[in-house]
């Protein structure tokens, strides 16, 4: 073989075996990041959806909360229970009516008694059960008051389910009403579930193929549609997905497991990549997915960048090989040659050398487009970069929401129970003390009633504001319920703590309101319980502030009562330190 055909052999193979293995594996390690950065997209995507989710169902449990804390409700139902008396039957029938003009997503709200037999309802409840189900009340054992699972302190105020009803779902919500510290009877109020069907309906980033899909646990304990899937409208509370499925997104989500699943086979049994979520407090699966086969065309049309490259650098590297090889092997051959010709007798000038600056400039090239790799590889990563950022401030605005009561700016009652959870800890690791108090604005429905549902939001606003910048950095405040203000002063002791209560208090009634050019004032009640050696939770501290409120309701209102650790209750002049 000549020398010029043997030089070109040799380089195509030392230099382009090692070249086509790199490429072959730079090819994989794109394709895998590329195929990550979906990943993560739908991950974050199910991420944000899950905290939605949330953040509807806080705003139902406090809706729930405020329909079940209307004293004026609890104290006929508490009477007609006795009498039988069927005029506190209509007081409850108008506030239930009443509560459900002012909830827009409400569609009807029932009252049952202990048996759970219903004693009266707004004018659409719905569906119309006469019963609830027989299981109501261990439901509501006190296990189930304080939470199950993962926070075993929190409050939890009502039991969440969907039901389906005709051709729409509602989000019924359950809870038990208190009197005295004796469960009386139950409310059970239905809301519309727009919020689900925005949800799902709205697959923005979920490509051509993608969906929601959104699962409750059926009671065989499959995992049970619950809102009408993209490739079947019908599947609602129909379709179900067998437990023992777990090679299926959704019963992973129903199993908590929070995970990214590729080639996963979907209800359709087609092959998808899916991000699983799992809503604890509810049971509730979430499920954002995409056809494997769109994931896979995604991650091939950004590859095509990397193939049409890879090209060039192969085509451009076996060129320059070729030519190397003629430079190298033409001076030897015609050397060669020359030698011979000398040897034989014929004489010719030697051949010059030159050629080296095509060399150069070949390799310059070169350069110039690794660079121009490195440069593309680098704005992706930018990209990237910017997209992931962009998505952690949208998740830190919705958890700074997810805390706060929208009406009044104050902090929540989801909030206000986890803040309560810690300073009672805390209090108890430090040997530290602790007051609870209980506050609710008097006659607040006569208000409502004389001024106007708006006029009413101002109060609530004002006495908001008046709140959050009279206590200290250390104490919280909170809007626990319609018209109702919870408020924890930790290190405080009790002497102090009631004199700052009683100046609230008189603040308060001095207050000036105006509406419609009339002036108005307003009071309120306050219930207080301190911790005590009893070390009591966070459950039994708010029932012992609720009874002191109660007294001071009963007692004619705008004032304060304390709830004293040997179980007495008593105004603040009747209060002596050490008891
Ligand atoms: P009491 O002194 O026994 O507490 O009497 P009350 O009228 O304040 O108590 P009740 O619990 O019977 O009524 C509470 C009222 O608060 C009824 C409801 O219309 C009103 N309310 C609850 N939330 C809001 C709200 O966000 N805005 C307005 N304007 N009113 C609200
Ligand atoms: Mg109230
Ligand atoms: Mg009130």
């Amino acid at each position: 073989m000549k020398l010029k055909n043997l030089l070109i052999v040799v380089f195509v193979v030392i230099a382009g075996v090692p070249l086509f293995v790199g490429l072959q594996s730079l090819n994989h390690y794109t394709g895998e990041h590329y195929r990550r950065q979906v990943e993560e997209h739908l991950g974050s995507l199910s991420l944000i959806a899950k905290k939605r989710v949330l953040d509807i169902v806080e705003r139902v449990e406090d809706n729930t909360a405020l329909v079940a804390s209307r004293t004026q409700m609890r104290l006929s139902l508490a009477r007609w229970l006795e009498s039988g008396d069927s005029k506190e039957i209509e007081v409850i029938q108008r506030i239930l009516n009443d509560a459900r003009n002012g909830l827009r997503h409400l569609k009807g709200v029932g009252v049952f008694d202990s048996q759970g037999r219903l004693v009266a309802s707004s004018t659409e409840l719905s569906p119309p059960l006469t019963q609830l189900s027989a299981d109501i009340s261990r439901q509501f054992s006190a296990g189930f008051l304080v939470g199950r699972g993962a926070s075993p302190q929190r409050l939890k105020t009502a039991l969440l389910r969907l039901e389906p009803e005709q051709d729409q779902v509602l989000l019924i919500s359950i809870a038990p009403l208190i009197l005295e510290n004796r469960r009386i009877g139950y409310v059970r109020l239905a809301f519309y579930t727009e919020f689900l069907a925005d949800l799902v309906r709205d697959r923005t980033g979920l490509g051509a193929t993608g969906e929601w899909l959104f699962t409750i646990r059926h009671e065989s304990g499959d995992a049970q549609f619950a809102i009408p899937l993209k490739y079947d409208p019908q599947a609602a509370f129909k379709r179900r997905v067998a437990k023992d499925r777990l090679d299926v997104p959704v019963t992973q989500a129903l199993l908590g497991n929070e995970v990214i699943m590729r080639n996963a086979p979907d209800y359709r049994e087609t092959p998808v990549l899916a991000s699983t979520r799992y809503i604890a407090d509810l049971d509730w699966g979430l499920v954002a997915k995409m056809n494997e086969e769109e994931v896979n065309r995604l991650v091939n049309q950004n590859r095509v960048y990397i193939y049409l490259s890879e090209f060039v650098i192969v085509f451009v590297a076996i060129l320059a090989g070729i030519l190397l090889s003629i430079y190298i092997a033409g001076p030897i051959e015609k050397l060669r040659a020359h030698t011979s010709k000398v040897a034989s007798g014929r004489f010719e000038q030697p051949p010059r050398a030159g050629g080296w600056q095509e060399v150069k400039e070949l390799s310059k090239n070169f350069s110039y487009m690794i660079l121009a790799l490195k440069d593309l590889n680098e704005n992706l990563q930018q990209k990237v970069e910017e997209r992931t950022q962009e998505l952690n401030l949208v998740n830190r605005q919705l958890e700074l929401l997810a805390t706060l009561d929208p009406l009044t700016g104050l902090h929540n009652r989801r909030y206000f129970s986890d803040r309560l959870d810690q300073e009672l800890s805390r209090a108890h690791r430090y040997d530290g003390s602790l007051a609870l108090v209980m506050m609710d604005i008097d006659l607040f429905k006569a208000v409502n009633d004389a001024h106007g549902h708006l006029t009413g939001d101002e109060v609530l606003k004002g006495i908001a504001h008046f709140l959050a910048a009279e206590i200290r950095e250390t104490d919280v405040v909170a809007r626990i319920g319609g018209e109702e203000f919870c408020l924890v002063l930790p290190e405080c002791n009790k002497a102090s703590a009631l004199t700052f209560l009683e100046r609230l208090r008189a603040d308060i009634s001095a207050m000036k309101f105006r509406s419609d050019g009339a002036e108005f004032t307003i009071s309120c009640s306050f219930g207080i319980a301190f911790m005590d050696d009893s070390e009591p939770d966070a459950n039994t501290l708010m029932t012992r502030a609720d009874q002191a409120l109660y007294q001071a309701k009963e007692q004619g209102r705008n004032r304060v009562m304390i709830y004293l650790s040997d179980g007495r209750v008593v105004p603040v002049n009747e209060f002596q330190e050490g008891t």
